[in-house]
């Protein structure tokens, strides 16, 4: 290392948790009353909190926007689930996304995975440059990331995995490269849940979800966090949270802390699941690819079995099917079980065209680059049962690709 680089000085990580996933799911952050002995927090809806003398609040409380109970209790739960030492949550992921851009001073640089969420791309290439932020997108940052590293680099964004095409990112290797020129690394674990990937784990310095999908669970709320383990990004973080003020209600925190207790049991069905399907249409001749990290086909695999809890695939798929983009949008009409709609991560199964919905804001030779083709669906599998998804997905196919023989559409199928 040469003198002018500064490594990232490695904060205190937070101490080993006694328990395991399910208990601290259940008991992390979920306090009994100490005036009523309620065993589930009360909806705390007050916007502010009495104070017995100025500047003395009765409790820890002064004002919703700064905290109040369930976002708090909420917040500890994730960070004990992230294994971190704080977490902050905000009113979606995209304002998690947005705040942790905007910590960054003007000139910053960041370096990002090419296929990111939609809305991510959207903030990184028309929002960060407003205020003299610059991203530079790589398709392949495990071997560029040394030449893509500038002296104003100052964070590393990863998908692991991608959305929609679950390519996965070895997050250790990003993390040390990272290191060496005090660089921070975020990792987006939207798509796997704590419950599957723990990033800080691995070496990233923040963790970001979208509360919105696995954590929440239930597709009724619209939340994101964030968790780390450095003091000096608690206070930036918290300083933002409260000046932007992109934070959620009461009870939404609340529900998402409700949600959050099944999470393992939702992560493990959705796995269970997820593999039954990508398997069935693995062996399909009317599909052209699957990509599921739970398969040993995945081209990372590896990464996977290394990153992933037991390995897990999780609940999101994609596929490749044939006879193009009609195909692919007939798939989704013919579904019964899965429904089609944008979003993923809830109890109930859903399907998109990736090309024509999530990702229909990104350049088509970008898109395609990235491997998100015409004829590309995603799958998001939810807590139904394995049999009637597989069979669902499997006659949905079926009449997709034979549509395109009978009309004759494009020609091809
Ligand atoms: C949905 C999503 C987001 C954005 O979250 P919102 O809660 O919809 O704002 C960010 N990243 C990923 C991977 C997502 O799936």
């Amino acid at each position: 290392m040469t003198q002018h680089e500064h490594p990232v000085q490695t904060p205190p990580r937070a101490p080993s948790p006694v328990h395991r996933f399910g208990t601290l799911a259940v008991h992390a952050g979920a306090p009994h009353d100490p005036h009523t002995g309620a065993v589930i927090e009360a909806i705390s809806l007050s916007t502010t909190f009495a104070q017995t003398a100025v500047g003395q609040p009765v409790g820890a409380y002064e004002y919703t926007r700064s905290s109040n109970p369930n976002r708090d209790n909420f917040e500890n739960a994730v960070a004990a689930l992230e294994h971190a030492r704080y977490a902050l949550a905000f009113s979606s992921g995209s304002a998690t996304t947005a705040i942790v851009l905007q910590s960054l001073a003007a000139g910053s640089h960041v370096v990002s995975v090419s296929d990111v969420y939609g809305g991510t791309h959207r903030y990184f290439t028309k929002v960060a440059a407003a205020h003299g932020v610059h991203v530079t997108f790589t398709p392949s940052i495990e071997l560029d990331i040394e030449e893509l590293i500038r002296p104003e680099t100052k964070l590393i964004w990863i998908e692991s995995p991608s959305n929609p095409t679950l390519s996965l990112v070895d997050i250790r290797a990003i993390a040390t490269a990272a290191h060496k020129h005090g660089i921070l690394v975020v990792v987006d674990n939207t798509f796997l849940s704590p419950y599957v990937q723990n990033p800080l784990d691995h070496g990233a310095d923040i963790v970001v979800h979208s509360v919105t999908k696995y954590i929440n669970g239930h597709s009724d709320v619209l939340m994101g966090v964030a968790a780390f383990n450095s003091d000096a990004l608690k206070e930036r973080l918290t300083f933002l949270q409260n000046a932007i003020g992109a934070v959620p209600s009461a009870f939404d925190s609340w529900l998402a802390h409700r949600g959050l207790k099944t999470l393992h049991l939702r992560a493990r069905e959705a796995t269970t699941n997820a593999t039954s399907v990508a398997q069935a249409l693995e062996a399909s001749p009317n599909v052209i690819a699957v990509n599921y990290p739970g398969l040993n086909s995945h081209r990372q695999r590896a990464i996977a079995i290394k990153q992933h809890r037991k390995g897990m695939g999780g609940g999101m798929l994609s596929f490749r099917i044939k006879g193009g983009k009609e195909a692919a949008e007939r798939f989704c009409q013919h579904t019964k079980i899965f429904t089609l709609a944008e979003s993923l991560g809830g109890v109930e199964s859903l399907c998109e065209v990736p090309s024509s919905m999530t990702h229909a804001g990104i350049p088509k030779e970008q898109r395609e680059a990235a491997g998100v083709f015409d004829d590309l669906v995603r799958l998001s599998c939810g807590i139904e049962d394995a049999e009637d998804l597989t069979a669902d997905a499997l006659q949905a196919l079926e009449k997709a690709v034979s549509g395109a023989k009978v009309n004759g559409v494009n020609g091809h199928a």
